[in-house]
């Protein structure tokens, strides 16, 4: 008998947490679910789009 994994562990659910990741100067919010926005020149509008993701991911 092995250790029971029962109901005690609630279903994994990707918590969506982008970051933005700087490219030349080339700003790109990114996620750990795979997702990627658009390549932005500025940062606010990378973290702009993170937040997006973030609400309706
Ligand atoms: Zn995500």
């Amino acid at each position: 008998m092995y250790d029971q994994h029962t109901a005690d562990v609630p279903p994994a659910r990707p918590a969506h947490e982008p970051t933005t990741v700087e490219r030349g100067s080339f700003c790109t919010a990114r996620c750990a679910c795979g997702w990627s926005g658009p390549a932005r020149r500025s940062r606010d509008r990378a973290r702009a789009d993170a937040d997006e993701h973030r609400t309706t991911a």
